[in-house]
Protein backbone atom coordinates (compact mmCIF):
# COMPACT_ATOMS: atom_id res chain seq x y z
CA UNK A 1 0.00 0.00 0.00
CA UNK A 2 1.68 3.14 -1.55
CA UNK A 3 0.63 6.42 -0.10
CA UNK A 4 2.40 9.90 -1.09
CA UNK A 5 2.75 11.37 2.25
CA UNK A 6 3.40 14.72 3.10
CA UNK A 7 2.53 15.89 6.81
CA UNK A 8 2.47 19.38 7.74
CA UNK A 9 0.12 19.93 10.83
CA UNK A 10 2.42 17.44 13.07
CA UNK A 11 5.65 19.19 11.57
CA UNK A 12 5.39 22.63 11.27
CA UNK A 13 2.92 23.45 14.76
CA UNK A 14 3.90 23.24 17.85
CA UNK A 15 3.39 19.62 19.79
CA UNK A 16 3.07 18.71 22.98
CA UNK A 17 6.53 17.99 24.40
CA UNK A 18 4.82 14.70 27.04
CA UNK A 19 4.70 11.62 25.18
CA UNK A 20 2.72 10.15 27.57
CA UNK A 21 -0.68 8.78 27.22
CA UNK A 22 -2.57 10.30 29.90
CA UNK A 23 -5.57 12.71 30.42
CA UNK A 24 -3.97 15.99 31.22
CA UNK A 25 -4.56 19.88 30.32
CA UNK A 26 -2.18 20.78 27.09
CA UNK A 27 -0.78 24.23 26.50
CA UNK A 28 1.48 25.61 24.18
CA UNK A 29 0.47 22.97 21.80
CA UNK A 30 -1.92 22.13 18.68
CA UNK A 31 -1.84 18.51 19.39
CA UNK A 32 -0.24 15.37 21.35
CA UNK A 33 1.42 12.62 19.67
CA UNK A 34 -0.59 9.23 20.57
CA UNK A 35 -0.19 5.53 19.64
CA UNK A 36 -3.57 4.01 18.32
CA UNK A 37 -5.05 1.09 20.84
CA UNK A 38 -4.42 -2.73 19.28
CA UNK A 39 -7.73 -4.38 19.21
CA UNK A 40 -8.31 -7.88 19.29
CA UNK A 41 -10.24 -8.78 16.19
CA UNK A 42 -10.65 -6.15 13.61
CA UNK A 43 -12.45 -6.55 10.48
CA UNK A 44 -13.21 -4.18 7.62
CA UNK A 45 -17.35 -4.15 6.84
CA UNK A 46 -16.84 -1.44 4.34
CA UNK A 47 -14.68 0.96 1.77
CA UNK A 48 -15.46 3.56 0.03
CA UNK A 49 -14.13 3.52 -3.25
CA UNK A 50 -13.96 6.93 -4.72
CA UNK A 51 -12.09 7.62 -1.33
CA UNK A 52 -9.59 5.16 -2.15
CA UNK A 53 -9.23 6.57 -5.79
CA UNK A 54 -8.81 9.82 -4.08
CA UNK A 55 -6.02 8.78 -2.08
CA UNK A 56 -4.32 6.88 -4.92
CA UNK A 57 -5.09 3.21 -3.59
CA UNK A 58 -6.35 0.49 -5.43
CA UNK A 59 -9.28 -1.99 -4.11
CA UNK A 60 -6.80 -4.17 -3.96
CA UNK A 61 -4.90 -2.36 -1.46
CA UNK A 62 -8.05 -2.60 0.29
CA UNK A 63 -8.14 -5.97 0.24
CA UNK A 64 -4.70 -6.40 1.88
CA UNK A 65 -3.25 -7.36 5.47
CA UNK A 66 -1.56 -4.06 5.81
CA UNK A 67 -4.83 -1.77 4.92
CA UNK A 68 -6.71 -3.39 7.82
CA UNK A 69 -4.04 -3.15 10.48
CA UNK A 70 -3.38 0.43 9.42
CA UNK A 71 -6.61 1.57 9.55
CA UNK A 72 -8.25 -0.07 12.24
CA UNK A 73 -4.71 1.40 14.51
CA UNK A 74 -3.05 -1.88 14.40
CA UNK A 75 -0.12 -0.47 12.78
CA UNK A 76 1.01 2.49 12.52
CA UNK A 77 2.60 3.65 8.50
CA UNK A 78 5.88 3.71 8.10
CA UNK A 79 7.63 7.54 8.86
CA UNK A 80 4.58 8.60 10.43
CA UNK A 81 3.63 10.19 14.13
CA UNK A 82 -0.09 9.60 14.51
CA UNK A 83 -1.97 12.52 17.21
CA UNK A 84 -4.87 14.13 18.70
CA UNK A 85 -5.41 17.85 18.11
CA UNK A 86 -6.15 19.91 20.97
CA UNK A 87 -8.97 22.22 20.78
CA UNK A 88 -11.68 23.92 23.48
CA UNK A 89 -15.15 24.70 22.99
CA UNK A 90 -18.36 26.38 23.73
CA UNK A 91 -20.72 23.06 24.60
CA UNK A 92 -24.23 24.40 24.38
CA UNK A 93 -23.60 28.16 24.64
CA UNK A 94 -21.20 27.79 27.63
CA UNK A 95 -17.16 27.56 27.40
CA UNK A 96 -16.66 24.18 28.49
CA UNK A 97 -12.42 24.67 28.35
CA UNK A 98 -9.89 22.21 26.69
CA UNK A 99 -11.75 19.18 24.69
CA UNK A 100 -9.67 18.40 22.11
CA UNK A 101 -9.23 14.96 19.96
CA UNK A 102 -11.01 12.53 22.69
CA UNK A 103 -11.30 9.52 20.16
CA UNK A 104 -9.94 10.68 17.15
CA UNK A 105 -6.39 9.71 16.11
CA UNK A 106 -4.96 11.61 13.14
CA UNK A 107 -2.33 9.13 11.06
CA UNK A 108 -0.64 11.44 8.59
CA UNK A 109 -1.70 13.91 5.39
CA UNK A 110 -1.74 12.64 1.70
CA UNK A 111 -1.70 14.12 -1.54
CA UNK A 112 -2.82 12.75 -4.33
CA UNK A 113 -4.20 14.45 -7.63
CA UNK A 114 -3.09 18.00 -6.44
CA UNK A 115 -5.36 17.71 -2.85
CA UNK A 116 -4.62 17.14 0.49
CA UNK A 117 -6.25 14.45 2.69
CA UNK A 118 -5.94 14.36 6.76
CA UNK A 119 -6.53 11.05 7.44
CA UNK A 120 -8.11 10.44 11.14
CA UNK A 121 -9.45 7.45 13.02
CA UNK A 122 -12.86 7.79 15.07
CA UNK A 123 -12.51 5.26 18.25
CA UNK A 124 -9.07 3.90 18.14
CA UNK A 125 -8.66 4.39 21.87
CA UNK A 126 -7.67 7.07 24.61
CA UNK A 127 -6.38 9.80 24.02
CA UNK A 128 -4.60 13.29 26.43
CA UNK A 129 -8.25 14.26 25.56
CA UNK A 130 -10.27 11.96 26.51
CA UNK A 131 -11.40 13.39 29.84
CA UNK A 132 -13.26 10.91 31.31
CA UNK A 133 -14.71 8.76 28.58
CA UNK A 134 -12.88 5.37 26.62
CA UNK A 135 -11.89 7.25 23.03
CA UNK A 136 -13.72 4.31 21.58
CA UNK A 137 -17.00 3.97 19.45
CA UNK A 138 -19.58 1.73 19.13
CA UNK A 139 -20.98 0.01 15.53
CA UNK A 140 -24.28 2.29 15.50
CA UNK A 141 -22.80 5.48 15.65
CA UNK A 142 -20.03 4.68 13.05
CA UNK A 143 -22.18 3.27 10.81
CA UNK A 144 -23.72 6.63 11.07
CA UNK A 145 -21.14 8.47 10.16
CA UNK A 146 -19.88 6.68 8.00
CA UNK A 147 -23.00 6.51 5.22
CA UNK A 148 -23.67 9.98 6.27
CA UNK A 149 -20.70 11.79 5.44
CA UNK A 150 -20.44 10.03 2.12
CA UNK A 151 -24.18 10.68 1.47
CA UNK A 152 -23.62 14.49 2.00
CA UNK A 153 -20.71 14.64 -0.32
CA UNK A 154 -22.80 13.35 -3.44
CA UNK A 155 -25.82 15.78 -2.06
CA UNK A 156 -23.06 18.38 -2.90
CA UNK A 157 -23.11 19.15 0.82
CA UNK A 158 -19.24 20.32 2.10
CA UNK A 159 -18.20 17.57 4.21
CA UNK A 160 -15.73 15.81 6.13
CA UNK A 161 -15.23 12.03 3.89
CA UNK A 162 -14.93 8.45 5.00
CA UNK A 163 -12.86 6.08 3.93
CA UNK A 164 -13.69 3.08 5.49
CA UNK A 165 -15.57 1.50 8.49
CA UNK A 166 -14.15 -1.56 10.51
CA UNK A 167 -15.42 -3.63 13.72
CA UNK A 168 -12.59 -3.42 16.23
CA UNK A 169 -13.60 -6.72 17.76
CA UNK A 170 -13.60 -5.47 21.07
CA UNK A 171 -17.03 -4.65 23.22
CA UNK A 172 -17.67 -1.61 24.28
CA UNK A 173 -19.50 0.14 26.81
CA UNK A 174 -22.32 2.78 26.78
CA UNK A 175 -25.86 3.93 28.01
CA UNK A 176 -27.55 5.05 25.35
CA UNK A 177 -30.41 6.60 26.99
CA UNK A 178 -28.53 8.21 29.88
CA UNK A 179 -30.65 6.00 31.62
CA UNK A 180 -28.14 4.14 34.21
CA UNK A 181 -28.76 0.87 31.98
CA UNK A 182 -25.33 -0.13 30.07
CA UNK A 183 -24.99 -2.72 27.90
CA UNK A 184 -22.25 -3.93 25.94
CA UNK A 185 -22.19 -2.89 22.41
CA UNK A 186 -19.95 -3.72 19.16
CA UNK A 187 -16.60 -1.49 18.95
CA UNK A 188 -16.22 0.27 15.55
CA UNK A 189 -13.53 2.86 13.65
CA UNK A 190 -14.28 4.83 10.81
CA UNK A 191 -11.30 5.91 9.07
CA UNK A 192 -12.53 9.98 8.00
CA UNK A 193 -10.95 12.29 6.04
CA UNK A 194 -10.89 16.25 5.19
CA UNK A 195 -8.41 18.64 3.79
CA UNK A 196 -7.99 19.74 7.51
CA UNK A 197 -9.88 18.71 10.66
CA UNK A 198 -9.30 22.12 12.18
CA UNK A 199 -12.29 23.61 13.98
CA UNK A 200 -13.54 26.83 15.75
CA UNK A 201 -12.25 25.53 18.23
CA UNK A 202 -8.60 24.82 17.78
CA UNK A 203 -8.14 28.96 17.72
CA UNK A 204 -10.42 29.17 20.60
CA UNK A 205 -8.37 27.17 23.50
CA UNK A 206 -5.60 29.79 22.56
CA UNK A 207 -7.29 32.53 22.59
CA UNK A 208 -8.85 31.24 26.07
CA UNK A 209 -5.69 31.06 27.35
CA UNK A 210 -3.97 34.12 26.25
CA UNK A 211 -1.45 32.29 23.96
CA UNK A 212 -1.42 35.10 20.95
CA UNK A 213 2.01 33.35 19.73
CA UNK A 214 0.39 30.22 19.00
CA UNK A 215 -3.01 31.40 18.18
CA UNK A 216 -0.84 33.35 15.30
CA UNK A 217 1.40 30.82 14.50
CA UNK A 218 -1.94 28.25 13.84
CA UNK A 219 -3.82 30.91 12.16
CA UNK A 220 -0.90 31.74 9.87
CA UNK A 221 -0.72 28.16 9.10
CA UNK A 222 -3.93 27.54 8.44
CA UNK A 223 -3.72 30.82 5.70
CA UNK A 224 -0.58 29.46 4.39
CA UNK A 225 -2.01 25.88 3.75
CA UNK A 226 -5.77 26.34 3.14
CA UNK A 227 -6.28 29.80 2.43
CA UNK A 228 -3.44 30.74 0.23
CA UNK A 229 -5.02 32.48 -2.00
CA UNK A 230 -5.36 35.08 0.80
CA UNK A 231 -1.67 36.03 0.44
CA UNK A 232 0.58 36.62 3.39
CA UNK A 233 -0.50 37.08 7.13
CA UNK A 234 -1.42 40.90 7.54
CA UNK A 235 -4.59 42.44 9.65
CA UNK A 236 -6.20 42.39 6.22
CA UNK A 237 -5.55 39.46 5.13
CA UNK A 238 -6.66 38.02 8.66
CA UNK A 239 -9.85 39.73 8.04
CA UNK A 240 -10.36 37.98 4.67
CA UNK A 241 -9.44 34.71 6.14
CA UNK A 242 -12.36 35.65 8.70
CA UNK A 243 -14.73 36.53 5.51
CA UNK A 244 -14.10 33.27 4.06
CA UNK A 245 -14.80 31.58 6.80
CA UNK A 246 -18.26 33.55 7.40
CA UNK A 247 -19.14 32.90 3.56
CA UNK A 248 -17.92 28.92 3.87
CA UNK A 249 -20.10 28.38 6.87
CA UNK A 250 -23.01 30.10 5.43
CA UNK A 251 -22.76 28.48 2.45
CA UNK A 252 -23.00 25.40 4.09
CA UNK A 253 -25.47 25.53 6.29
CA UNK A 254 -27.98 26.69 3.30
CA UNK A 255 -27.15 23.82 2.18
CA UNK A 256 -28.10 21.60 5.31
CA UNK A 257 -31.78 24.03 5.15
CA UNK A 258 -31.75 22.60 1.60
CA UNK A 259 -31.69 18.88 2.12
CA UNK A 260 -32.95 19.07 5.83
CA UNK A 261 -30.16 18.12 7.44
CA UNK A 262 -30.25 18.83 11.20
CA UNK A 263 -26.42 18.32 12.34
CA UNK A 264 -27.65 18.29 16.70
CA UNK A 265 -24.42 19.60 17.98
CA UNK A 266 -23.41 22.52 16.46
CA UNK A 267 -20.92 23.02 19.20
CA UNK A 268 -18.07 25.00 18.47
CA UNK A 269 -15.34 22.21 18.40
CA UNK A 270 -17.75 20.67 15.94
CA UNK A 271 -17.50 23.34 13.40
CA UNK A 272 -14.60 22.90 10.65
CA UNK A 273 -13.21 26.15 9.58
CA UNK A 274 -13.30 24.97 6.33
CA UNK A 275 -16.78 25.26 6.18
CA UNK A 276 -17.43 21.22 6.26
CA UNK A 277 -20.16 19.42 7.82
CA UNK A 278 -18.12 17.41 10.73
CA UNK A 279 -19.00 14.93 13.70
CA UNK A 280 -22.01 13.03 12.83
CA UNK A 281 -23.17 12.56 15.60
CA UNK A 282 -26.81 12.93 16.75
CA UNK A 283 -27.80 14.25 13.54
CA UNK A 284 -30.78 13.61 11.91
CA UNK A 285 -33.20 14.12 8.71
CA UNK A 286 -35.83 16.25 8.72
CA UNK A 287 -39.34 14.03 7.87
CA UNK A 288 -42.11 16.35 8.96
CA UNK A 289 -40.92 19.91 7.73
CA UNK A 290 -40.71 21.05 11.01
CA UNK A 291 -38.58 24.15 12.25
CA UNK A 292 -38.54 22.93 16.01
CA UNK A 293 -37.06 19.34 15.03
CA UNK A 294 -34.26 18.59 16.80
CA UNK A 295 -33.43 14.79 16.81
CA UNK A 296 -30.63 15.26 19.88
CA UNK A 297 -32.43 14.36 23.27
CA UNK A 298 -29.74 15.91 25.02
CA UNK A 299 -31.53 18.93 23.17
CA UNK A 300 -34.83 18.45 24.03
CA UNK A 301 -35.58 21.03 26.16
CA UNK A 302 -33.68 24.38 24.57
CA UNK A 303 -33.89 22.62 21.10
CA UNK A 304 -30.57 25.05 20.61
CA UNK A 305 -30.04 23.24 17.82
CA UNK A 306 -33.41 22.74 15.89
CA UNK A 307 -33.66 22.80 12.18
CA UNK A 308 -34.80 26.44 12.08
CA UNK A 309 -32.10 27.22 14.55
CA UNK A 310 -29.03 26.12 12.48
CA UNK A 311 -28.52 29.70 10.88
CA UNK A 312 -28.58 31.58 13.83
CA UNK A 313 -26.45 28.78 15.74
CA UNK A 314 -23.82 29.49 13.12
CA UNK A 315 -23.86 33.19 13.24
CA UNK A 316 -23.45 32.88 17.44
CA UNK A 317 -20.40 30.48 16.46
CA UNK A 318 -18.90 32.94 14.13
CA UNK A 319 -19.22 35.06 16.57
CA UNK A 320 -17.36 33.14 18.70
CA UNK A 321 -14.81 32.35 16.35
CA UNK A 322 -14.31 36.52 16.01
CA UNK A 323 -13.48 36.94 19.58
CA UNK A 324 -10.76 34.14 19.36
CA UNK A 325 -9.15 35.95 16.79
CA UNK A 326 -9.56 39.44 17.88
CA UNK A 327 -5.90 39.79 19.36
CA UNK A 328 -4.26 39.35 15.94
CA UNK A 329 -7.08 41.85 14.48
CA UNK A 330 -7.47 44.67 17.36
CA UNK A 331 -10.27 46.16 15.42
CA UNK A 332 -13.70 44.88 16.38
CA UNK A 333 -16.08 47.10 13.82
CA UNK A 334 -14.70 45.07 10.14
CA UNK A 335 -14.82 41.79 12.36
CA UNK A 336 -18.96 43.06 12.74
CA UNK A 337 -19.35 44.01 9.34
CA UNK A 338 -18.61 40.31 8.31
CA UNK A 339 -21.04 39.41 10.98
CA UNK A 340 -23.95 41.71 10.38
CA UNK A 341 -22.82 40.92 6.24
CA UNK A 342 -23.83 36.95 7.42
CA UNK A 343 -27.29 37.91 8.51
CA UNK A 344 -27.99 39.86 4.87
CA UNK A 345 -26.26 36.67 3.07
CA UNK A 346 -28.40 34.20 5.06
CA UNK A 347 -31.81 36.32 3.63
CA UNK A 348 -30.65 36.51 0.14
CA UNK A 349 -29.17 33.28 -0.20
CA UNK A 350 -32.60 31.71 1.71
CA UNK A 351 -34.54 32.81 -0.68
CA UNK A 352 -32.53 31.74 -3.44
CA UNK A 353 -32.50 28.39 -2.19
CA UNK A 354 -35.93 27.99 -1.76
CA UNK A 355 -36.33 29.51 -5.54
CA UNK A 356 -34.35 26.73 -6.87
CA UNK A 357 -36.30 24.14 -5.01
CA UNK A 358 -39.36 25.67 -6.33
CA UNK A 359 -38.23 26.03 -9.98
CA UNK A 360 -38.30 30.08 -9.75
CA UNK A 361 -36.03 30.90 -12.18
CA UNK A 362 -36.60 34.38 -11.25
CA UNK A 363 -36.91 37.14 -8.56
CA UNK A 364 -40.27 38.79 -7.11
CA UNK A 365 -41.03 41.15 -5.15
CA UNK A 366 -43.77 39.05 -3.34
CA UNK A 367 -40.94 36.15 -2.66
CA UNK A 368 -40.54 36.17 1.01
CA UNK A 369 -43.90 36.00 1.94
CA UNK A 370 -44.67 33.31 -0.46
CA UNK A 371 -42.20 31.27 0.92
CA UNK A 372 -43.37 32.23 4.55
CA UNK A 373 -47.08 31.39 3.21
CA UNK A 374 -45.27 28.05 1.85
CA UNK A 375 -43.35 27.05 5.34
CA UNK A 376 -46.74 27.80 7.24
CA UNK A 377 -48.72 25.57 5.39
CA UNK A 378 -45.86 23.09 5.56
CA UNK A 379 -46.24 23.26 9.04
CA UNK A 380 -50.08 22.48 9.35
CA UNK A 381 -50.04 19.30 9.58
CA UNK A 382 -46.91 16.39 9.21
CA UNK A 383 -45.33 16.60 5.60
CA UNK A 384 -42.44 14.96 4.64
CA UNK A 385 -40.17 17.34 3.20
CA UNK A 386 -38.26 15.31 0.39
CA UNK A 387 -41.40 13.97 -0.75
CA UNK A 388 -42.96 16.99 -0.83
CA UNK A 389 -40.06 19.26 -2.59
CA UNK A 390 -39.51 16.07 -4.43
CA UNK A 391 -43.20 15.52 -6.26
CA UNK A 392 -43.81 18.62 -6.39
CA UNK A 393 -41.72 19.33 -9.72
CA UNK A 394 -44.89 17.22 -11.63
CA UNK A 395 -46.74 19.80 -11.02
CA UNK A 396 -48.00 21.47 -14.38
CA UNK A 397 -48.09 25.33 -14.05
CA UNK A 398 -51.66 25.60 -15.78
CA UNK A 399 -53.16 23.57 -13.33
CA UNK A 400 -54.39 24.80 -10.54
CA UNK A 401 -56.40 21.81 -9.44
CA UNK A 402 -53.97 19.16 -9.72
CA UNK A 403 -51.55 20.54 -6.42
CA UNK A 404 -52.42 18.44 -3.45
CA UNK A 405 -52.79 15.70 -5.98
CA UNK A 406 -49.04 15.85 -6.57
CA UNK A 407 -47.49 16.18 -3.43
CA UNK A 408 -50.67 13.29 -1.66
CA UNK A 409 -47.38 11.17 -0.83
CA UNK A 410 -46.03 13.58 1.11
CA UNK A 411 -48.61 13.95 4.01
CA UNK A 412 -48.57 11.42 7.28
CA UNK A 413 -52.11 12.44 8.00
CA UNK A 414 -54.03 12.75 4.61
CA UNK A 415 -57.27 12.66 6.31
CA UNK A 416 -56.30 16.38 7.88
CA UNK A 417 -56.28 17.92 4.56
CA UNK A 418 -59.44 18.97 5.14
CA UNK A 419 -61.21 22.27 5.92
CA UNK A 420 -58.99 25.61 6.08
CA UNK A 421 -55.75 23.57 5.82
CA UNK A 422 -57.55 22.12 2.60
CA UNK A 423 -58.37 25.69 1.56
CA UNK A 424 -54.57 27.07 2.43
CA UNK A 425 -53.08 24.42 0.43
CA UNK A 426 -55.78 25.04 -2.65
CA UNK A 427 -54.60 29.11 -2.29
CA UNK A 428 -51.02 28.28 -2.27
CA UNK A 429 -51.27 26.49 -5.07
CA UNK A 430 -53.27 29.19 -7.18
CA UNK A 431 -50.62 31.53 -6.03
CA UNK A 432 -47.73 28.90 -7.37
CA UNK A 433 -49.11 28.23 -10.30
CA UNK A 434 -49.64 32.25 -11.14
CA UNK A 435 -45.72 32.80 -10.22
CA UNK A 436 -44.51 29.90 -12.29
CA UNK A 437 -46.85 31.62 -15.27
CA UNK A 438 -45.04 35.13 -15.12
CA UNK A 439 -41.78 31.84 -16.02
CA UNK A 440 -40.47 30.95 -19.65
CA UNK A 441 -39.52 27.33 -18.29
CA UNK A 442 -41.68 25.21 -19.99
CA UNK A 443 -43.11 22.25 -16.74
CA UNK A 444 -40.80 19.32 -18.50
CA UNK A 445 -37.69 21.93 -18.26
CA UNK A 446 -38.81 23.23 -15.00
CA UNK A 447 -39.03 19.62 -13.48
CA UNK A 448 -35.57 18.94 -14.54
CA UNK A 449 -33.78 21.67 -12.83
CA UNK A 450 -35.69 21.22 -9.26
CA UNK A 451 -34.56 17.68 -9.60
CA UNK A 452 -31.27 18.49 -9.35
CA UNK A 453 -31.49 20.32 -5.81
CA UNK A 454 -34.37 18.63 -4.37
CA UNK A 455 -33.06 14.88 -3.46
CA UNK A 456 -34.85 11.72 -3.78
CA UNK A 457 -32.92 9.80 -1.44
CA UNK A 458 -31.69 10.81 1.86
CA UNK A 459 -30.09 8.76 4.60
CA UNK A 460 -33.22 8.64 6.90
CA UNK A 461 -33.23 8.04 10.53
CA UNK A 462 -35.20 4.66 10.47
CA UNK A 463 -33.32 3.88 7.22
CA UNK A 464 -29.70 3.87 9.30
CA UNK A 465 -31.26 1.70 12.12
CA UNK A 466 -32.12 -0.87 9.94
CA UNK A 467 -28.83 -1.14 8.90
CA UNK A 468 -27.71 -0.82 12.10
CA UNK A 469 -30.00 -3.50 13.87
CA UNK A 470 -28.59 -5.76 10.77
CA UNK A 471 -25.10 -4.69 11.09
CA UNK A 472 -25.64 -5.63 15.18
CA UNK A 473 -26.58 -9.40 13.48
CA UNK A 474 -23.50 -9.47 11.78
CA UNK A 475 -25.58 -8.76 8.46
CA UNK A 476 -24.19 -6.08 6.37
CA UNK A 477 -25.77 -5.93 3.15
CA UNK A 478 -27.62 -2.89 4.29
CA UNK A 479 -24.71 -0.89 4.77
CA UNK A 480 -23.79 -1.58 1.28
CA UNK A 481 -27.16 -1.35 -0.36
CA UNK A 482 -27.70 2.72 1.38
CA UNK A 483 -24.34 3.12 0.78
CA UNK A 484 -25.06 2.84 -2.95
CA UNK A 485 -28.54 4.18 -3.42
CA UNK A 486 -27.06 7.42 -1.36
CA UNK A 487 -24.34 7.72 -4.15
CA UNK A 488 -27.34 9.05 -6.80
CA UNK A 489 -29.29 11.03 -4.60
CA UNK A 490 -30.52 13.16 -6.99
CA UNK A 491 -31.10 10.35 -10.00
CA UNK A 492 -34.88 7.89 -10.31
CA UNK A 493 -33.16 4.86 -9.19
CA UNK A 494 -36.49 2.74 -9.87
CA UNK A 495 -34.42 -0.24 -7.90
CA UNK A 496 -34.41 1.54 -4.97
CA UNK A 497 -37.83 3.09 -4.99
CA UNK A 498 -38.78 1.50 -1.60
CA UNK A 499 -36.16 3.96 0.13
CA UNK A 500 -38.59 6.83 -1.62
CA UNK A 501 -41.61 6.67 0.94
CA UNK A 502 -42.64 8.50 4.31
CA UNK A 503 -40.86 7.17 7.80
CA UNK A 504 -42.89 4.27 8.68
CA UNK A 505 -44.72 4.23 11.78
CA UNK A 506 -43.06 1.49 13.66
CA UNK A 507 -40.31 4.08 13.58
CA UNK A 508 -42.07 7.65 14.58
CA UNK A 509 -40.85 7.05 18.41
CA UNK A 510 -38.52 4.30 18.40
CA UNK A 511 -34.94 5.12 19.36
CA UNK A 512 -32.15 5.73 16.99
CA UNK A 513 -35.23 6.73 14.45
CA UNK A 514 -36.21 9.46 15.68
CA UNK A 515 -34.42 10.86 19.07
CA UNK A 516 -30.81 9.84 18.89
CA UNK A 517 -28.46 10.43 22.17
CA UNK A 518 -25.02 11.69 21.93
CA UNK A 519 -24.10 8.42 24.19
CA UNK A 520 -21.70 6.81 20.95
P1 LIG B 1 -18.75 15.42 20.45
O1 LIG B 1 -19.97 15.91 21.14
O2 LIG B 1 -18.87 14.02 19.89
O3 LIG B 1 -18.29 16.36 19.39
O4 LIG B 1 -17.60 15.29 21.53
C1 LIG B 1 -17.23 16.33 22.40
C2 LIG B 1 -15.90 16.01 23.03
O5 LIG B 1 -15.96 14.78 23.73
C3 LIG B 1 -14.74 15.88 22.05
O6 LIG B 1 -13.61 16.40 22.67
C4 LIG B 1 -14.64 14.39 21.86
O7 LIG B 1 -13.36 14.01 21.45
C5 LIG B 1 -14.98 13.88 23.25
N1 LIG B 1 -15.51 12.51 23.23
C6 LIG B 1 -16.72 12.10 22.78
N2 LIG B 1 -16.86 10.77 22.93
C7 LIG B 1 -15.72 10.30 23.47
C8 LIG B 1 -15.24 9.02 23.87
N3 LIG B 1 -15.97 7.92 23.74
N4 LIG B 1 -14.00 8.95 24.39
C9 LIG B 1 -13.25 10.04 24.55
N5 LIG B 1 -13.63 11.27 24.21
C10 LIG B 1 -14.85 11.42 23.68
MG1 LIG C 1 -16.86 16.75 18.27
Amino acid sequence: MKLNKKDKFNKELPSDPVLENSRRQVSEACFSYVTPKQTSKPKLLHVSPQMLENLGLSEDDAKSEDFLKVFTGNSVLEKTKPYAMCYGGHQFGNWAGQLGDGRAINLCEVEHNGKNWALQLKGAGETPYSRTADGLAVLRSSIREYLCSEAMFHLGVPTTRALSLALSGDQVLRDVMYDGNPAYEKGAIVCRTAESFLRFGNYQIFAARQDDNNLKVLVDYTIKHHFSHLGEPSKETYLAFFEEVTNRTLDMIIDWQRVGFVHGVMNTDNMSILGLTIDFGPYGWLEGYDYGWTPNTTDRLHKRYRYGNQPNIGLWNLLQLANAIYPLIEDAEPLEVILNQYKTDFESGRLDMLRAKLGLQNKDENDASFFLELEDVLHLTETDMTIFFRSLADFKKESTSNGLEVIADAFYKPDEIVGNIEKRWKDWFVNYSKRLQKESLSDEHRKEKMNLVNPKYILRNYMAQLAIDDADEGKYELIDELFQMLKKPYDEQPEYEKWFAKRPDWARHKVGCSMLSCSS
